[in-house]
């Protein structure tokens, strides 16, 4: 069995420091009918909770905000403890980002949820009111993955709560204490318990949570798994968002400052030891700066201390588990039997740990490696070379996955227009991986990389479903499409359709006499 966890006889799942192997702690596997008890008692809160206005609902998660702010070192430290990043990333990529989620909803949520007027361009219906209307789903589950363990469900969770939802978490069976202090806050900031709930547990647990009487989940994790995730909500025809892997590319055009875009790429496919969804997983650089930019990469990684992330000066913390540190040693091996230069790192590091392994530099890649196609998520940054603008956008486009993409040049409408030619759901010029920090900027992906959004507008959209009320200004007409048929009516409608879309204007002059005067002629019952 894995050293990281372990599922015990009496159903505790142990969890472990990654880069210690020390216990953590343990932590109860929810059985099915515990979660299904627990989305029951989630359900029953939950109408009370959308009673509420608005504002105090916001009111909570700004308590929420507050707490989290003044306790953003225990909470980095939980988080540094049981994911193995350093505390500086658990505060900036972690913390950081649920505080700014926060605010995002508290300046935005309570316009958002305001009714809004639809008005209608078709003559028929100008006597008719049109308002939308957004109403919370009820129950949502949130399946999440170990290495965003606290910002992703800390924002997926508040913009449901906001929106007037009910959480049921499954956190990852590797970081489940994160998931706890996010429970552990909302409820010192007044929550009712039912309203956010943490079921930990491992992949049996996140099944059962599927199965329950949910009404919408947001998973976030490996294809594979959303894959599964997806068949079983298909079976039950229940709304799923799916945040799933990545392989991100980064271009350097030829006009790029190379010590800029080195800096870039070293910390984009360094970052979180490689285990961003958002990592830099390949990167296509001009041939005119090629040899430049792998030497100013080389430099930078080497300069990198991987170590323990509680300590201050540790750059990159462990992989976390074995598992992984196994695929991210399979791809570079693979790499470099296909001819790629090794010309930073290429191996584990055991005098640290068993989940170690050096920040690695890759040149002179090619697509026909894993590397280039599979995920590897881990401290490995693979790079070959472009002649072309068109060959590096063909490059990029060459892929399964279509979560982000980065453009580097000294030239800001070229970086937008090559932007537009990338397939990914979010495109940076000239930064890596910090649109996830943007709480305006809608996150996810398209082809294998998922389905759906979180953050922003389009993130709020997905918490909600639209119900449209139509309220009729005369109620005391009755409707000229009603019955009453007959070759009046026929001709009633051939004159309306040639009123509204014949362009002759006598045409539609006659329409409009025809539609009246058979109008007249009918009688409606
Ligand atoms: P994973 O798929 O192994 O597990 C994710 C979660 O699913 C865990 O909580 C796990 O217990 C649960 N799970 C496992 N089997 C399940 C099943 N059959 N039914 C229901 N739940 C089940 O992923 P991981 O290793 O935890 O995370 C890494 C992956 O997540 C990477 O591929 C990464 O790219 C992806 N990721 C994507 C995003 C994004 O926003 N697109 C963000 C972070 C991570």
């Amino acid at each position: 069995m894995n050293a990281i966890h372990a599922e015990l006889a009496h159903e505790q799942l142990v969890v472990l420091n990654p880069a210690t192997q020390e216990t953590i702690g343990s932590v109860p596997v929810f059985a099915p009918d515990e979660v299904a008890a627990a989305v029951e008692r989630a359900r029953a809160a939950q109408p009370l909770w959308a009673a509420k206005p608005i504002r105090e609902r916001l009111a909570l998660i700004r308590r929420f905000q507050e707490l989290l702010c003044a306790q953003k070192d225990a909470v980095s430290a939980v988080i540094t403890r049981e994911a193995g990043k350093p505390l500086g990333e658990a505060l900036s990529t972690e913390v950081l980002v649920v505080l700014d989620g926060a605010q995002y909803l508290l300046d935005n949520a309570a316009e958002f949820l305001l009714p809004e007027h639809v008005p209608h361009a078709n003559l028929a219906m100008k006597l008719k009111r049109g308002t939308l209307l957004r109403e919370p789903y009820g129950v949502f589950g949130i399946i999440s993955p170990w290495n965003y363990p606290f910002s992703l469900p800390s924002v997926q969770a508040l913009t449901a709560l906001a929106m007037g939802n009910a959480v049921v978490l499954k956190p990852s069976e590797f970081t489940p204490f994160t998931s706890l202090e996010l429970q552990r806050l909302l409820r010192d900031a007044g929550l009712s318990a039912d309203l956010l709930q943490v079921v930990t547990g491992a992949g049996a647990t996140g099944g059962a949570l599927l199965q329950a009487k949910i009404d919408k989940m947001i998973f976030t994790g490996s294809v594979a798994t959303g894959k599964k995730v997806a068949q079983a909500a298909a079976a039950r025809l229940l709304p799923v968002i799916l945040e799933l892997g990545g392989k991100d590319p980064m271009i350097v055009l030829d006009d790029a400052d190379v010590d800029v875009a080195s800096s870039a790429a070293v910390w984009g496919a360094f970052m979180n030891a490689g285990q961003t969804c958002l990592s830099v997983e390949r990167c296509y650089v001009h041939e005119s700066i090629y040899e430049k930019f792998l030497a100013a990469c080389t430099a930078k990684a080497g300069k990198l201390r991987p170590g323990n992330g509680a300590d201050p000066n540790t750059d990159i913390g462990p992989m976390i588990h074995a598992r992984q540190l196994a695929t991210v040693k399979a791809h570079v091996q693979d790499a470099v039997a296909r001819g790629a230069r090794v010309l930073a790192g290429g191996a584990p590091l055991p005098q640290l740990g068993p989940n170690f392994f050096a920040p690695t530099l890759l040149a002179d890649v090619t697509h026909q490696m894993d590397i280039m196609r599979e995920e590897t998520f881990g401290p490995v940054l693979p790079v070959c070379s472009f002649k072309t603008d068109d060959e590096a956008v063909a490059l990029a486009n060459d892929s399964e996955f279509g979560l982000a993409a980065s453009v580097f040049t000294g030239n800001k409408s070229r970086g937008e227009q090559l932007a537009r030619r990338i397939n990914a759901g979010t495109v940076m010029v000239n930064d890596v991986i910090c649109c996830f920090g943007i709480s305006e900027a809608p996150h996810g992906g398209i082809k294998a990389s998922g389905i759906g959004r979180t953050h922003g507008r389009y993130g709020l959209e997905e918490m909600v479903w639209p119900k449209y009320v139509d309220s009729d200004q005369m109620p005391k007409m009755k409707k000229l499409w009603w019955y009453g048929y007959g070759p009046a009516f026929r001709s009633q409608m051939q004159g309306f359709i040639e009123l509204l879309f014949t362009r002759n204007l006598t045409n539609r002059v006659r329409g409009a006499a025809k539609s009246i005067q058979s109008y007249l002629g009918r009688k409606l019952f």
